[in-house]
């Protein structure tokens, strides 16, 4: 497996903006909310949407209401190929085709046909490899439902980004600690415990301990009855989120 660790020569990344842009989790009302998940990640050399969510016009108009510009965005990663996460991808190309579209080799060919129709240019990703100095896939994970998550290398240590979390969070976390060096600071996103049993959610919560996670901010798909238990389990650690959220490095002691 190839592994795309960052070199121990390149700088530390010391800013980090975190912004939920899609999301069916309420944050800040002035924002409109639906079913899936999106958001920027600025601070490292390219600057990444994770994900479009489900609405290319609401994507584009949460993002005008935050103050961010689409054309902006030089790398778009697709978390997984369900139509939550990849469904504003056609509306957000055409106002910024000139981007990068980070997916998985396994995505259905004509989507990936779309995009290049679009003008944009896909990258195929199968094993972890690097997006940018500080940010890094996990690679293909999963055996039903294939999905990626975004691994960024900061100061404060690795934040970790996923989209829906189908081969599970806790998987995730594993494969994150296993490639790459220093502690996880922060584990956000979807972690897909919506129809979990408690005991599940307490195996998941009890793996993001063991392995270091400092901070969580569960959203999207990853349901009350864990997000309260996170909660429980993590205080003020668990960072309250959905559409409209912005997190920094300074939210991570
Ligand atoms: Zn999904
Ligand atoms: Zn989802």
């Amino acid at each position: 497996m190839q592994q795309n660790q960052c070199p121990a020569e390149s700088p530390v990344l010391t800013g980090l903006t975190i912004r939920i842009v899609h999301d069916n989790c309420p944050f800040d009302d002035r924002l409109r909310m639906a079913w899936g998940f999106a958001a920027t990640v600025t601070g490292p050399e390219r600057t990444v949407l994770l994900d479009t969510g489900s609405e290319g016009a609401l994507l584009l108009e949460n993002m005008a209401s935050m103050g961010i510009d689409p054309k902006g965005i030089d790398s778009v990663v697709l978390s997984h190929s369900h139509a939550d996460h990849m469904g504003g991808l056609v509306g957000f190309l055409e106002v910024n085709p000139a981007v990068e579209v980070v997916l998985l080799e396994s995505f259905p060919v004509r989507f990936k046909e779309t995009v290049r129709g679009r003008g944009a240019r896909v990258v195929e990703v199968e094993s972890p490899r690097t997006i940018c100095a500080h940010v890094h896939s996990t690679g293909r994970m999963g055996r039903r439902i294939h999905e990626q998550a975004l691994v960024v290398r900061t100061e404060k240590g690795l934040v970790v980004l996923t989209g829906c979390a189908h081969p599970g969070a806790d998987k995730i976390v594993e494969q994150v600690r296993a490639l790459h060096k220093g502690d996880i600071v922060l584990v956000m996103g979807g972690f897909h415990l919506g129809w979990a049993t408690d005991s599940r959610i307490e195996r998941v919560i009890r793996t993001f301990k063991q392995l270091g996670v400092r901070y969580v901010a569960p959203t999207h798909c990853t349901g009350e009855k864990a997000q309260d238990l996170f909660a429980k389990h993590f205080g003020d650690r668990c960072l309250r989120v959905g559409v409209g959220k912005t997190i920094t490095l300074a939210d991570l002691k």
